[in-house]
């Protein structure tokens, strides 16, 4: 996924430290290409992050006829990982590092982007299945901001249930489960799926902030409605939340510790440092070797938009 051309805001990401009431929030809907909106959770004005996790975009589900669009041309990242996640329908992703991996509902797609990477995520023509999914941007620590970029695909998460829900661990680890998925943070995403109403009790640290992300149908929280293209951010010092789940329901946990310092994000680069946000703008705009080829991708890449002025003399 990428961000718009027209998401040239520089966002400063902080978590939320101090304990709060849960707080309904709605998600705001976000064109990714021409012909896809996506509602996109995190970031926002009220919400900026939740533990490392800086992005959390919900996309589908999108009929077959226009699923064949879904084609996101190249682009770069730094200092995150990307997690992408079908409930339905099939991706390819392409990067330059020379893979080429399809992404099936039920997989989990990891990508590392450390010091930098392109890719490129297209609709798979064979597959009519609706698109529907996620990708969450979790931010790097400081110490691994700029690692050597990695790819992971993993055929298969966790998968239990509590009390009745279905759970999908994607990231961390909960109980005695553990996604294969390589994290460099504590921290948890886990998808919650209910064909039926009832109420799971779901364990939480305390030292961990947390919010619910509803994708489909509706769940109550602290007496709450949450709803489809809702979140509700949870804040911190919980041992335990009870979720109430509505008939054909969809929810994602996502948590984890705070940052001890905000990042910055600009376009798809995420840094503590502001110089390392203008030196990859620059990078790419300049196709430095940096980032790569997306080979496999026949096409134009995407060039970004132009880096803010006001911010390329910030930063130490
Ligand atoms: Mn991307």
């Amino acid at each position: 996924m990428t961000r718009a051309q027209q998401d040239n805001d520089i966002e400063q990401c902080e978590s939320e430290l101090i304990e709060r009431d849960s707080t309904v929030i709605n998600h705001l809907r976000r064109p990714l290409t021409p012909w896809l909106t996506v509602d996109r959770a995190i970031p926002q004005r009220t919400l900026r992050m939740v533990g490392p996790w800086c992005f959390v975009d919900h996309f589908g589900p999108v009929a077959a006829a226009d699923y064949q669009a879904f084609d996101v041309a190249p682009h770069p990242h730094i200092g995150l990982q990307t997690i992408t996640w079908l409930f339905s329908g099939q991706l390819l992703h392409l990067d330059s590092l020379g893979n080429e991996q399809p992404l099936r509902a039920g997989e989990l797609n990891v990508m590392t982007a450390g010091k930098g990477i392109s890719h490129a995520e297209v609709a798979d023509v064979q597959n009519q299945a609706p698109l529907h999914g996620l990708q969450l941007w979790s931010a790097l620590p400081l110490k691994q901001e700029q690692c050597e970029p990695t790819f992971e695909h993993h055929r298969q998460c966790p998968l239990f249930s509590i009390n009745g829900a279905m759970a999908t661990l994607l990231v961390g680890h909960y109980e005695n489960y553990r996604s294969p998925a390589s994290c460099y943070h504590p921290q948890i995403a886990m998808t919650l799926t209910s064909q039926q109403p009832q109420t799971s009790k779901l364990h939480l640290k305390p030292e961990f902030e947390y919010a619910l992300v509803v994708c489909q149908g509706r769940i109550y929280v602290d007496g709450k409605a949450v709803n489809a293209q809702q979140t509700v951010a949870l804040g911190s010092s919980r041992s335990s939340v009870h979720i109430e789940f509505s008939t054909d329901t969809r929810a994602l946990l996502i948590g984890g510790e705070p940052f001890p310092q905000p990042v910055t994000m600009w376009w798809n680069f995420v840094s503590q440092k502001v110089e390392r946000l203008a030196q990859a703008a620059k990078d790419w705009q300049q196709h430095q070797p940096r980032f790569g080829n997306v080979r496999g991708y026949q096409g134009k890449r995407i060039e970004g938009p132009e880096f803010p002025n006001n911010l390329k003399q910030q930063g130490d």
